[in-house]
């Protein structure tokens, strides 16, 4: 799974994640999850 702020391949169990219209999202790091929760729109996109 990709990390959609910063395109890293990331693992989902590493406990960064958040939900967007029904999708779960995996982050690297807690400051990815914090960028996407402040606009996640912007990085929803497929
Ligand atoms: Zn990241």
């Amino acid at each position: 799974m990709k990390d959609p702020v910063c395109g890293m391949e990331v693992r989902e169990n590493l406990g960064f994640k958040s939900s967007y219209k029904g999708k779960t999202y995996a982050f690297c790091s807690a400051n990815c999850k914090q960028n996407f929760d402040k606009k996640p729109e912007s990085y929803a996109k497929v």
